[in-house]
């Protein structure tokens, strides 16, 4: 029966009737399916059924739409017609056994099902076993198939199956599945079936259409497992796209010595060095390479063992990687000599590839600067910006892996997923396994490093953690991993719970204890794409740095100035404290003046450095912000405090002096502090705090401009709701600031300007840019405010937000565009109609956050300001807006 619409996408014969744009209908898999096929790479027939029909499983209660099953029924005959007509589903004597596998829009690597060799059952088998005259190998799919669908389409617990074949192995006395004999397996396929019989109280469908229908709904059912779901939420995967269904002729890895199955990359994925690089395996099925349980070979063995099939691999992935422009990651099998081309898709990497390959590629001919520009994911960037072990630390190594993600890493041991999660709430961990699974990915996601015993380059460990940007060393063969005892013990040194070690995942080290790590810069490869992103890039950087070191810091990121310097945090300092606790104090405006004096010279050099590390760059320096209770001891310690002195009978004058801060403490108590007596309202009712700092400012700039030197400070009034607020505010600088200029005869050029932070303040911004110079808005207030959600406790509940849809994001994260961003348009634009050259930027923690650095870019800022670690992530950002704007589109791979 027809349906009218077109669900199923047919690939074979050299044609296809889909192509490799069409990855939101086919999935990623299926897109690359189909033009692999159009490109002539021999890639076994099939058919895809799109992601529209996983929505309208969902939409109609877990069926597909009517008549689908007879199209499918259509879609494999010219399956069949496409071999030749050598094979036919559910023949006896000649059986054409399929896979079914997922394939969404963006990789999510082992997170959903796949079912291989369907179509086996009683009867078939026999064809399966006649056609390869290995009757071993038969009985081996047909139970890998059993255990399989048992799994994914039956609901049947893996281990279940896999307690069979450990059964079966003690008896034999083997250690190996390999040992099993095709009587063996013969045995464990009729165990099989009754166990499948005994847990889902039904037969294992014998009839291969069921099988088939069944399957088909198994993977669309994937598309919602836990772990799927977690996965999209961790890379940003909306739920709404859902999986194609793949379904393909199988190809087999596993019948004999000219047998092979493989999966490789064009370019070093972990490292970007153009070199062939991947795995095999022969005699075997693909997931034996993923799976991580035998240790494949390097793909170059390949060249000795089959030189022709390895030659028409490297000739088929070079066009690959020239036709797609992007490094391809491969899946292959070689079927009795013959290659057939099982996947290719744009190859994940780390960031340090990332920047290599897409540097290279420019090098190459093959993309354009711009290209390489929008290749690498910005919050990537991060990866190359964390520290490494320091090369004159004194380690010891205790074992060596494959350097599966790079990347330095210190923690205490834990064995299980959840135990990482439970322990990392406390403290630094890293997961050590024989190997891991999908269901190990909130424990990955909790350690700060992974390490296992198995597995390759391409194993799941290697991959999400390069996927996640977390250090990992894969296939450390020398440990050996005792989960029962929680421990692993190498070369006589054993490592139990909770014991330090440290992993770096760029060497494969395995190191014992915690180790000194060195700071990253920015130079060569991720230097030059920096260069090309400054080239690109309208939007301005400047960094949150409050004391030199940070900003020189800044400075070597890349940072055009500094876009907030919260001067409060020069008040924490244990020498500077008892002075802003005696200012706070304080009865009376003389003595408050007084403590202020004693801050002023050391708020001067605090200044003087910050300008001096900037070396001319505006430096945006704003009055105190916080709260005073603050800077004073706890209500509750200082009470518990009295009464001891009180017990003990200290000194009635130490006494006195307690209870009076004690008072003090009182007074200045608030309920809600985040929004109560801070901001610009505490220089409104101390002029003396905004005197003072304005002087420290204003000096040590006098100071640096009489020597000559370029400064450009930019004074900031914060949580300015009020024209008037800043009006006041800006009184009192600007008399002190001509004060100060005359006495040290010298003029500089400062700016006074404000922060916007409050709903009022974006409102009104028409009216407060006349009194002000720049606007930056602090949105991590703004954030607050405008939903009113408090800074402080949001934690409570935010997580629960977005978990449950109310809330994609964390606003405090990345910017909510919808509200808090409609109040920044809102406030450029009035701020602009009354101050055409008014210099507008961001300091909130937004400002480092990719995709709000795209909305600030659009809404007409100025610059972002991030911390200075975000500062080459901002750059990369707002580059890649740029492009965007002119229509590049962005090709970063999830
Ligand atoms: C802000 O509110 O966004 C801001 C930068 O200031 P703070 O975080 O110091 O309140
Ligand atoms: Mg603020």
């Amino acid at each position: 029966m027809a349906i009218g619409k077109k669900y199923i996408y047919f690939f074979g014969s050299g044609k296809a009737d889909g192509n490799g744009a069409m990855k939101d209908l086919l999935g990623g898999k299926g897109a690359g399916l189909a033009e692999m096929t159009n490109a002539g790479v021999p890639v076994p027939p099939g058919f895809t059924i799109t992601t529209e029909v996983c929505n309208l499983f969902y939409d109609l209660g877990k069926r597909v739409p009517d008549g689908l099953d007879g199209e499918m029924r259509g879609y494999m005959t010219k399956v069949e017609e496409a071999l030749g007509g050598k094979y036919t589903f559910g023949d006896v004597s000649r059986p054409l056994l399929v896979s079914v596998r997922s394939g969404s829009k963006f990789s999510m690597p082992g997170m959903m099902d796949t079912v291989l060799n369907l179509g086996l059952n009683d009867q078939t088998i026999n064809g399966l076993i006649r056609m390869s005259g290995n009757e071993r190998f038969a009985w081996d799919a047909y139970r890998r198939f059993i255990q399989m669908f048992g799994n994914v389409v039956m609901g049947i617990e893996k281990d279940q199956f896999e307690h069979i074949i450990h059964e079966a192995k003690k008896k034999k006395k083997v250690h190996l599945d390999l040992e099993l004999t095709a009587e063996d397996l013969k045995v464990l396929v009729a165990k099989f079936k009754v166990k499948v019989k005994q847990i889902a109280k039904r037969d294992f469908p014998q009839d291969h259409w069921e099988q088939l229908l069944m399957a088909r709904d198994a993977v669309f059912g994937s598309w919602n497992n836990p772990r799927a779901i977690t996965y999209r939420k961790l890379n940003d995967i909306p739920g709404n796209l859902g999986t194609a269904v793949n379904v393909q002729s199988m190809v087999f890895g596993n019948m004999g010595e000219t047998s092979a199955t493989g999966v490789g990359f064009t370019r070093n994925p972990s490292t970007g060095t153009k070199e062939f690089y991947g795995e095999y395996l022969t005699n075997a099925q693909g997931e034996d390479v993923v799976a991580g349980i035998r240790t494949p070979r390097p793909i170059v063995n390949l060249e000795k063992e089959m030189p022709a099939v390895y030659k028409q691999l490297r000739e088929t992935t070079t066009m690959l990687e020239k036709h797609y422009r992007d490094v391809q990651d491969f899946e292959f099998t070689v079927q009795e000599g013959t290659l057939f081309m099982l996947q290719t898709r744009t190859g994940k990497r780390t960031a340090h590839a990332a920047v290599k390959i897409a540097v290279d590629m420019v090098g190459e001919g093959l993309i354009t600067k711009d290209e390489a520009v929008l290749r690498v994911e910005p919050a990537s960037l991060d990866q190359l910006l964390h520290p490494i072990i320091d090369p004159k630390a004194k380690i010891q190594v205790i074992a060596k892996g494959l350097p599966a993600s790079p990347g330095a890493a210190s923690g205490k041991v834990v064995f299980t997923a959840d135990e990482a999660v439970k322990q990392a709430k406390k403290d630094k961990v890293i997961l050590v396994r024989p190997e891991t699974t999908p269901d190990d990915i909130h424990g990955m996601d909790a350690a700060k490093g992974i390490l296992t015993a198995r597995g390759g380059m391409t194993s799941h460990a290697a991959v999400v953690a390069r996927g996640m940007g977390k250090p990992c060393v894969a296939g450390c063969e020398s440990i050996k991993v005792d989960l029962k005892a929680e421990r692993f013990s190498v070369n006589g040194v054993t490592v139990k719970l909770n014991d330090w070690i440290t992993i770096d995942g760029g060497t494969g080290r395995v190191i014992l204890g915690k180790v000194p790590t060195v700071e990253p810069t920015v130079s060569g490869d991720f230097g030059t794409l920096m260069k090309w992103a400054d080239e690109v890039r309208t939007l301005g950087v400047r960094a949150n740095a409050d004391i030199p070191r940070d900003a020189k810091m800044a400075m070597q990121f890349g940072a055009e100035g500094i876009g907030l310097c919260r001067t409060e945090h020069m008040f924490f300092a244990a020498d500077r404290l008892p002075h802003v606790q005696q200012m706070i104090l304080a009865d009376t405006t003389e003595d408050r003046e007084k403590a202020l004096a004693k801050l002023l010279p050391m708020q001067r050099s605090d200044f003087k450095g910050l300008f001096e590390t900037m070396g001319g760059l505006p430096v945006t320096i704003r009055l105190l912000d916080p709260p005073l209770h603050e800077f004073l001891p706890k209500r509750e310690d200082l009470m518990v405090e009295v009464a001891v002195m009180q017990a003990k009978k200290a000194p009635k004058a130490s006494i006195t002096k307690k209870e009076k801060l004690l008072r003090r403490v009182e007074d200045l108590h608030e309920l809600n502090p985040m929004l109560g007596h801070r901001g610009c309202r505490l220089g409104i009712v101390y002029p003396e705090i905004t005197r003072m700092q304005t002087r420290a400012i204003i000096e040590a700039a006098c100071d640096l401009a009489k020597k000559g030197k370029k400064v450009i400070p930019e004074i900031m009034v914060p949580l300015v709701g009020i024209k008037k607020e800043l009006q006041n505010q800006k009184e009192i600088i600007k008399s002190v600031a001509e004060e100060v200029m005359k006495k040290k005869g010298v003029r500089i050029d400062y700016l006074i300007g404000t922060m916007i932070e409050l709903p009022r303040a974006a409102v009104i911004a028409d009216e407060i840019a006349k009194e002000a110079e720049f606007f930056s808005f602090g949105t991590n207030d703004l954030t607050q405010t405008t939903f009113g959600f408090s800074r402080d406790d949001a934690g409570k509940f935010i997580g629960y937000y977005t978990e449950n849809n109310i809330l994609e994001k964390d606003p405090f994260q990345t910017l909510d565009q919808e509200g808090v961003g409609q109040l920044i348009k809102m406030g450029v634009t009035k701020g602009r109609s009354t101050r055409q050259n008014l210099k507008v930027g961001i300091c909130g923690e937004h400002g480092g956050d990719p995709a709000s650095v795209e909305f600030c870019f659009k809404a007409g800022l100025n610059y972002v300001s991030c911390s200075p670690f975000r500062v080459p992530i901002a750059r990369l950002a707002a580059a890649q807006a740029k492009l965007k704007e002119k229509g590049m589109g962005g090709s970063v791979s999830k």
